[in-house]
């Protein structure tokens, strides 16, 4: 059997192991992908620590996989052997539910996560259903593509999910993974970007992406920042931190909306009256459209800035992410494009 390396993590709170194991086989529906490029997600800390509903292992983890298709476990019109694919968090869907039988599959009641459900891409082959391969446009390289897949199209997907339009006062709270992509989406979208992030260190980084003013919330209050300037229409927050999140409610303006799109535990602690007294909002936002992220993106110019790592580096490339020091998103780069 043709055996390729993957790191698994065998339990909750284990290390990240580089081990040797059979290339799986597709089924039905499925497709065996050679991957070229899997981005680092605060989301795979699920797999790292465990807390996610159903999660067994041992697990690979990883949902921003692009690669090529390198087998199919049933005939497609539409797939084909070496066509370049990307795969994010959503693994599939369940066909079953009365979301997917009236043809909503986005809202499918009982959703697979890749790198959650089925073993991700930290690895040089994974398994995906081909009902969410996207076709990865020849104008982005794999590495730069693959953080589009998750931090990209969520990020993207809230803003235009929000009540934000060109002009409107945004600010993107924490400079990672999704709020480097969404300074350059705001400006994009004709909008005018706030970045609120700790220190002075990524200060000049925020400008060079496009933001129009950085709030070091080490030194300054964000609420009182935005409200200087009648506050934010809409305040996307990235940094998983819930009493952060809290205090920035007093920086929306009349009708805001505080939409959070990072994965924390924490309550928030948000008074009613906060809310009613000036009609604002607080939401949560998943998901999205990765073959709109991705055009949107070659339209616009916005690329990701990565850090690459080699498969066998994953643990330093995870351990930058989760202490915010990566600028600004870890990509694997596990096969050659
Ligand atoms: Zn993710
Ligand atoms: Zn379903």
């Amino acid at each position: 059997m043709p055996l390729m390396k993957a790191i698994v993590v065998k339990a909750p709170g284990s290390d990240f192991e580089l081990v040797q194991k059979e290339i799986p086989e597709p089924r039905e529906h499925e497709a065996l992908i050679k991957v070229q490029a899997c981005g680092v997600c605060h989301g795979d800390a699920l797999v790292k620590y465990g807390g996610y509903p159903g999660l067994t292992y041992p697990r690979t983890p990883g949902h921003e996989i692009v690669g090529k298709i390198a087998k199919l476990g049933s005939p497609s019109h539409y797939w084909k052997i070496g066509q370049r694919v990307g795969v994010g968090w959503r693994g599939g869907h369940c066909m079953n539910c009365k979301s997917c039988l009236k043809g909503d599959f986005w809202a499918c009641e009982s959703p697979l996560a890749t790198g959650i459900s089925s073993d991700g891409g930290y690895a040089e082959y994974v398994i995906a259903r081909t009902e969410v391969l996207t076709v990865i446009p020849e104008e982005l390289s794999s590495v730069e593509a693959a953080p589009l897949l998750c931090a990209g199209t969520t990020t993207l997907g809230a803003m235009k999910s929000s009540q934000a339009k060109g002009g409107d006062l945004i600010a993107i709270h924490g400079l990672g993974g999704l709020g480097h992509l969404g300074i350059q989406f705001g400006v994009k979208l004709g909008m005018k970007v706030a970045v609120i992030s700790r220190g002075k260190e990524k200060e000049d980084l925020a400008f060079k992406l496009g933001a129009h003013l950085y709030i070091d919330s080490d030194n300054q209050n964000p609420a009182e920042e935005l409200m200087k300037m009648g506050g934010a229409r809409a305040i996307f927050c990235t940094a998983p931190n819930s009493k952060a999140i809290s205090e920035l409610v007093e920086g929306l303006a009349r009708g805001g909306q505080l939409i959070i799109i990072t994965f924390v535990n924490d309550p928030l602690k948000i008074s009613p009256i906060q809310l009613m007294r000036a009609v604002r909002s607080v939401s949560g936002w998943v998901g999205g459209n990765a073959a709109e992220t991705l055009k949107f993106s070659v339209l616009t110019h916005v690329v990701p800035m990565v850090e690459e790592y080699p498969l066998e580096q994953a643990a330093l490339a995870f351990n930058r992410m989760m202490s915010a020091k990566v600028h600004f998103r870890a990509v694997l780069k596990v096969t050659e494009e």
